[in-house]
């Protein structure tokens, strides 16, 4: 049933007539507490996918939730975010009803097809215009991958649309990247089961307690007594917790692991068989010759011994390493080589294919892995060549959509679609789940091309955010909790979540509001069998045939939970059915000659490096375990905002502090090329002499980070930009 096929209803649309199926209690939620029965859905947070069992009245809504006990990622545990997930839905600053600018610039509620007319009449007059590369969407790793392909899909088949990214970029796109080079497809090898079967895990760039604590609890089921290394500029919480921890510098990484590299190489501490596997070892057996401990220590900040005892730690022989990475490597302007350098070091040791090896991202997302596959933004749908003429093909073919309608045109990046809108190219950006105007580096620069935009959508639960609260259009959407779909988290696993209360007002799930769009468009047709989101799974899941994320043997979203979630690949008819698996135990890769690919560059100098007038290097991270992003959510929870500060704070040291008379608690002002704000000091030994450290959540962080891109990913370099730091009271 579609918006249009209600036409002849009078009056605006109301919550009852537009309620899609399946989801839950038309009627009041009853005051009763008394659970009758239960279901279960994947986490909507994070990538690392934990099984949450929610507890239903009779009206089929939840009343409150625990861990699931026998899902193989979290085995009864949840973080607070987890524990606290049915919260946020029930915020007074939910979007109920469609806002539409009014020509005195106020947002004014509207009724949805009045909204789904105006999106298209605006949207169909600037293509006409300025062409099919005139609007871009922005979207996000938060929503299910059934709706993110419907987005996807829509947008470019459908509407005839180019430009397209999603906050993915903001997060993994970089071990996307590096896995694509090296392995050939973007494949995380390992299963979380690697942290409980190490002897040595390395954690690099990720602080686990804090950010993936589910993950840490695994680790710390490991029996094998394993040896745990924390690199990181920051004595993170993780970092307190390990065996051992190598204060680098920031950024000091890719000069450190070549030098590994070379210890390792220089020894002949290597697995022969796991080298013939691969492509490129004799140029990089010749390259890191430059790196010995020695020419690193300084670079890296750690001395030339440390380098040594690291490199033998980790090419043992007999000893199952595993390394695992978050964004102290991803958001960085060399990211994409800092992770082929992990990589590398997994490949001439062996450590890869084999339980407690693996060079294993962890992704930040709830669904950034399946927006990865799914999202039709940087590669084609299920993975694949939007540039492969045989690809384009099988799609075709599989959503049965006209040939001449599958683009081989590639997307912008994410900064390069802000660019576009500078130069007055883009003119409209159509924003879905996602919060930029708080999250995307240098956020004020975003502000400002906001002028240059004639029309701006955003598609979100809250209509407080800040990227809601500048738009042209707001369309109100249903929450994790309100909907159906498939995520896909960092082991490759999918899980289904599903909609355990009703979204309020008029809210709709995306999947509907794409359905709506498609029929307003004209386009409905393409997508007449995309009737629910697991009919868009099954045809999704045909998609892969073939594709190293093939899940052609998944029957649907009852499979998926009878199996406790199942990790790609899983083909019709798979040899192997376990719980947790790995990819490579065969040493054999996905690209074209089956070997991996060595790849490595030298490291580049800082993008913007420390100098008199700004003198210390900024850190930015997550800075509890309660607060999720940009807080749209986790801000919304009385019990999450009891557990973190409400302002922002920074972390400097004793011997910076004293130097400029900064006291414990006082307040003080951190400045940029870029802008200001003032935050509460916590002198801390955490960092080390010239670096600071600034939770990300808090709105006014990223005024100040330095947009700079690693030039492989396009992902930003957060981490490190110039600041100065004063006391101002
Ligand atoms: Fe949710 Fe991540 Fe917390 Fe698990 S660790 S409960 S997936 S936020």
């Amino acid at each position: 049933m579609s918006l249009f096929s209600l036409k002849s209803h009078d009056g605006p649309l109301t919550a009852d007539l537009i309620q899609e199926p399946g989801n839950f209690g038309l009627g009041k939620i009853p005051s009763r507490l008394r659970p009758i029965s239960t279901t279960t859905s994947i986490c909507g947070y994070c990538a690392t996918g934990c099984q949450l069992k929610l507890h239903l009245d009779e009206d089929g809504n939840a009343i409150n939730l625990s861990p699931e006990v026998n899902y193989p990622v979290n085995l009864g545990m949840a973080c607070p975010k987890g524990w606290q997930a049915l919260d946020p839905l029930t915020s007074s600053e939910r979007a109920t009803v469609p806002l539409l600018r009014d020509c005195s610039g106020t947002l004014q509620p509207t009724d949805w097809t009045t909204a789904l007319t105006e999106f298209t009449t605006r949207l169909k007059e600037i293509k006409t215009e300025h062409g099919s590369e005139s609007v871009a969407f922005l979207s996000t790793g938060q929503i299910p991958f059934e709706e993110m392909a419907f987005l996807g899909c829509l947008y470019k088949f459908g509407m005839g649309f180019i430009h397209a990214d999603a906050n993915t970029r903001q997060c993994m796109a970089t071990a996307a990247t590096a896995y694509k080079q090296s392995f050939g497809f973007d494949a995380p090898p390992g299963a979380y089961a690697d942290f409980e079967e190490s002897d040595v895990i390395v954690l690099i760039g990720a602080n686990l307690c804090i950010a993936h604590p589910i993950l840490w609890q695994r680790v710390m089921r490991n029996k094998r007594s394993p040896q745990i290394i924390v690199i990181d500029p920051r004595a993170t919480e993780t970092a307190q917790a390990a065996t051992t921890h190598l204060a680098i510098k920031p950024k000091g990484d890719l000069a450190l692991l070549h030098s590994v590299a070379y210890c390792i190489l220089r020894d002949g501490r290597i697995d022969e068989e796991s080298i013939s596997n691969t492509e490129g070892i004799d140029d990089y057996r010749e390259f890191v010759k430059d790196y010995s401990p020695e020419a690193v220590a300084e670079k890296a900040g750690i001395t030339a011994h440390a380098i040594e005892t690291l490199a033998k730690s980790v090419s043992e022989k007999g000893k199952r390493v595993s390394w695992w990475w978050t964004m102290g490597i991803n958001q960085s302007h060399e990211g994409t080589r800092t992770v082929q350098a992990i990589i590398n070091l997994c490949l001439i040791t062996g450590n890869i294919g084999k339980p407690g090896t693996g060079p294993n991202s962890v992704t930040g997302q709830c669904n950034a892995m399946g927006s990865r596959l799914f999202s039709n933004t940087t590669s084609l749908v299920g993975g694949h060549d939007f540039a492969n003429e045989g690809h384009r093909r099988k799609i075709s073919e599989k959503l049965e959509i006209p040939y001449e309608h599958i683009t081989s045109q590639g997307s912008l990046a994410y900064d390069q679609i802000l660019d576009a809108v500078a130069e007055g190219k883009i003119k409209a950006l159509w924003i879905v789940a996602t919060n930029p105007f708080h999250s995307w580096i240098d956020s004020d620069k975003l502000e400002k091309l906001r002028a240059n935009l004639d029309f701006l959508v955003v598609q979100d639960m809250y209509s407080t955010t800040e990227s809601a609260l500048t738009a042209d259009l707001l369309l109100p959407a249903a929450s994790w909790g309100e909907k159906s779909g498939c995520f896909i988290n960092s082991e490759r696993r999918l899980g289904t979540i599903k909609p355990v209360r009703k979204a309020p007002g008029q809210a709709l799930s995306d999947f509907r509001i794409f359905r709506l769009i498609a029929d307003a468009w004209g386009c409905g047709e393409f997508f007449k069998n995309w009737t629910s989101p697991e009919a868009a799974f099954k045809i999704l899941r045909d998609v892969t045939r073939d594709q190293p994320c093939d899940i052609t043997g998944i029957k649907g979203y009852d499979h998926i939970d009878e199996c406790s979630g199942i990790q790609w690949p899983y083909p019709e008819n798979p040899s192997d059915t376990s719980t947790e698996r790995r990819l490579f135990a065969d040493g054999k890769y996905y690209t074209p000659s089956r070997k991996a690919r060595i790849h490595f560059s030298a490291p580049a100098e800082l993008p913007e490096k420390p100098d008199d007038q700004y003198p210390f290097l900024l850190l930015t991270g997550r800075g509890t375990s309660s607060q999720w992003h940009t807080q749209s959510r986790t801000a919304k929870s009385s019990v999450l905002r009891k557990l973190y500060p409400e302002n922002a704070y920074v972390e400097i040291c004793s011997a910076d502090a004293l130097k400029l008379g900064i006291k414990d608690k006082s307040t003080v002002r951190i400045s940029s090329r870029r802008g200001a704000l003032t935050a509460s000091a916590y002198i801390a030994p955490t960092v080390r002499p010239g670096n600071l450290f600034l939770p990300m959540h808090y709105p006014e962080v990223n005024k100040l980070t330095h947009s700079s891109f690693d030039p492989h990913s396009r992902q930003p370099n957060y981490k490190a930009c110039s600041v100065s730091i004063s006391r101002i009271d």
